[in-house]
């Protein structure tokens, strides 16, 4: 049905003014504004594809309810527009995800479900239509040859995150299959340490609860470890726990010994690489007054984004281009928010330079379609576009 819906597809996410800038090396000008376009932002392939089996699901299962698992990306227009196309969410108030049956269609997220989700699902008879991505089976099929080999997955991710609850999952499907999710560098030292030397075993078990496999014992778990990471994380923090962990293990049992209590790769997902990428360029390359970074206030790797802009320049992480309410003022997420704490935002005044030219870089995540792009565009032209 792909054909089908190409349509459909171009007219709710396109932008032809998105077209034009890419065209212009990336740059957008009128009168006193400059923008400054990263050169990877918005739509990854993974979100795309999702976005793409949705409509397409829709369309090819006409007369049978067709659900979403929960948000389908962490881009609120994207999960309105599939909600006006028909589509039901499972995780809205009054749905019973144990309450389906074999005609009915249900399509799974690009950051996929856990184990115990997809049985419950298979169990029940649906259609599932399978848009996990690529890169998010790459990170299973890793976590689980751990869980093969005896090693404890410890997962640098977000807890909450469904990606992430998704992944642990999978570390459970052997019976001696275990995981521990790390947040950032000081869980990870928290745990280094306690490689290296023990500790009060309680204060670690109260620290990561919630965060760790049932019955997790850090004296027994923490033996043969391997990293794996939430696909959206900051590239170089993950890299940095990674050789975290490498260091401890190393101090603990010999370099002799690291091979066989110790494994890492990279999880990463290019995409998230390549945005990640681009907007460190554009912060080196060009002067800015202020960078836009444009996402669902969930979206982790949107998040991340406005964390390595936030460093170098003054950034507004928004979500809509309503956030971008006049030249005075702007609706924004301050990047100390952390992502999973949803919609906490601020107004700050005077965000546009008064007069003179005016510099603005502007990015997306991997789940803003190009349409969203556009639109703040189109408004700062409207706020300062004037000569
Ligand atoms: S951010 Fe990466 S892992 Fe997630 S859907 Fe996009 S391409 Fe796939």
């Amino acid at each position: 049905m792909k054909e089908a819906v190409a349509g459909e597809l171009a007219a709710a996410y396109d932008s032809a003014l998105v077209d034009r800038v890419r065209a212009n090396e990336f740059r957008f000008e009128s009168g006193r504004l400059t923008v400054h376009l990263a050169r990877e932002f918005g739509f990854c392939y993974g979100v795309d594809r999702a976005v793409d089996y949705a409509y397409q699901a829709r369309r090819r299962f006409p007369g049978r309810r067709v659900f979403l698992t929960g948000e389908i990306i962490h881009n609120p227009h994207v999960n309105d527009r599939l909600r006006g196309a028909g589509i039901r969410f499972l995780s809205d108030a009054g749905e019973q995800a144990d309450r389906l049956g074999a005609d009915d269609v249900v399509i799974l997220p690009a950051f996929g479900v856990t184990v115990n989700d997809m049985a419950m699902l298979s169990s029940q008879g649906c259609t599932l239509v399978d848009t996990t991505c690529g890169s998010v089976l790459n990170v299973w099929k890793n976590v689980v040859r751990y869980a093969q080999d005896g090693f404890t997955s410890i997962i640098h991710g977000k807890v909450k995150h469904e990606e992430t609850r998704a992944t642990a999952s999978q570390a459970l499907k052997y019976p001696n299959g275990r995981y521990l999710i790390v947040l950032d560098h000081e869980e990870a030292a928290i745990v280094c340490s306690y490689i290296r030397s023990g500790g009060d075993r309680d204060a670690f078990l109260a620290r990561f609860a919630g965060a760790s496999s049932p019955g997790f014992d850090p004296d027994r778990d923490l033996e043969r470890i391997g990293c794996a990471n939430q696909t959206t994380m900051l590239m170089t923090e993950s890299l940095a726990i990674g050789e975290m962990f490498r260091d401890a293990m190393r101090e603990r049992y010999g370099e002799a010994g690291l091979s066989t209590h110790f494994r890492a790769f990279d999880t990463i997902c290019s995409a998230t690489q390549e945005r990640q990428d681009a907007v460190i360029a554009l912060l080196a390359e060009q002067p800015l007054d202020l960078m836009l970074v444009v996402g669902g206030y969930n979206s982790s790797n949107t998040c991340n984004l406005a964390c390595i802009c936030a460093e170098k320049v003054r950034t507004y992480h928004i979500a809509e281009p309503e956030c971008l309410i006049s030249a005075e003022q702007v609706r924004y997420r301050p990047v100390s928010v952390p992502c999973s704490a949803g919609g906490i935002q601020e107004i700050a005044q005077g965000w546009l330079p008064a007069s003179g030219p005016i510099a603005v870089g502007l990015t997306a995540g991997a789940s803003t379609p190009n349409n969203i792009v556009g639109e703040v565009i189109r408004k700062l032209e409207t706020f300062c576009g004037g000569v």
